[in-house]
């Protein structure tokens, strides 16, 4: 019986295998590293709405690498994720959210602006996760309703009465909540009127599309028309021609995020439209 397992464990667990988990294993370590030694960093995207004022910006992270340089975001937070380290790393990036709108809330129109924060299923999951940003919150002393956070479809879906809880009690925190990539997961209209959301935020592949996808700009207007109803805001994000942003707004479409209005950067810079 034993002989056997031994015989499939070697026969499952290949050198390519072995190569996959140390590299892993390698990424979770330096993924540790990192955060006890400050190597991540936020950068700040701008929102605007349609006349191109900056309303706020959206924190992404990075990981300043001192060998592979600028890790985007996509390489280390579906790993920090399965090993637990996205808690940890979650908190420091609300943190230094926060920490970024208190140091506008002293001069206008800085103090206006908003930072929309990407928060992962993991973390959205813990069972403190309410009063992880509420401490944050009185910890910075930033004011909650400059403060955004953006969930996806897919981390909605799982039980849903307790996720409605959970962002009841978010909202009586009196923090935003944004609905990030929508239009690519399952919701239905019917749960979507339970969820205590302020924003749908179009995914960027309807946009990316649009000009050329009829059926991608019919989306769209739907979900315009979907928010309208449910009076919560719609932006779109991935804007990066002006012929998008002006189909957007024949769509109704009035607030927007892209490479056309501004990158990522780590100095947050608004709009110079
Ligand atoms: P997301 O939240 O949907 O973020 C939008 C992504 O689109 C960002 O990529 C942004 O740099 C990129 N982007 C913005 N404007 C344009 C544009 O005009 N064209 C194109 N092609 N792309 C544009 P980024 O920074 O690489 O982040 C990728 C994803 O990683 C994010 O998608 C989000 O899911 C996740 N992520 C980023 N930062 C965080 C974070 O702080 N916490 C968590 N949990 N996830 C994060
Ligand atoms: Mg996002
Ligand atoms: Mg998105
Ligand atoms: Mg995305």
């Amino acid at each position: 019986q034993a002989k056997a397992a031994g015989r499939n464990a070697l026969r499952f667990f290949n050198p390519s295998m072995q190569a996959k988990v140390m590299a892993r294993t390698t990424l979770e370590a330096d993924l540790r590293w990192a955060l006890e030694h400050d190597e991540f960093v936020l950068y700040y995207q701008p929102q605007v709405n349609a006349q191109g004022q900056t309303l706020g910006f959206e924190a992404l992270v990075r990981w300043q690498h001192p060998m592979r340089g600028l890790v985007p975001p996509g390489e280390f937070i579906a790993t920090a994720e399965s090993c637990g380290l996205i808690v940890p790393l979650g908190r420091w990036i609300l943190h230094t959210a926060c920490q970024q709108l208190v140091a506008w809330a002293s001069q206008a129109p800085q103090d206006q602006w908003t930072i929309a924060v990407n928060v992962s299923a993991q973390q959205f999951r813990q069972t403190d996760f309410v009063a992880q940003v509420q401490k944050v919150l009185q910890k910075t002393g930033a004011h909650p309703a400059r403060l955004e956070l953006e969930l996806t479809e897919s981390q909605l879906v799982d039980d849903i009465p307790s996720v409605i809880d959970k962002m009841g009690a978010l909202r009586d925190l009196g923090v935003r909540l944004s609905l990030d990539d929508f239009g690519t997961g399952y919701s239905s209209l019917a749960m979507l009127k339970r969820l205590p959301l302020n924003q749908l935020k179009i995914d960027q592949a309807f946009v990316r599309d649009m000009l050329k996808d009829p059926q991608d700009a019919a989306i769209i207007r739907a979900i315009v028309t979907m928010g309208e109803s449910l009076s919560l805001d719609v932006i779109a994000e991935g804007v990066e021609l002006t012929a998008q942003r002006d189909a957007l707004l024949s769509l109704g479409c009035r607030y927007y995020q892209g490479y056309l209005f501004g990158r990522p950067t780590a100095q947050p810079t608004p709009c110079q439209m």
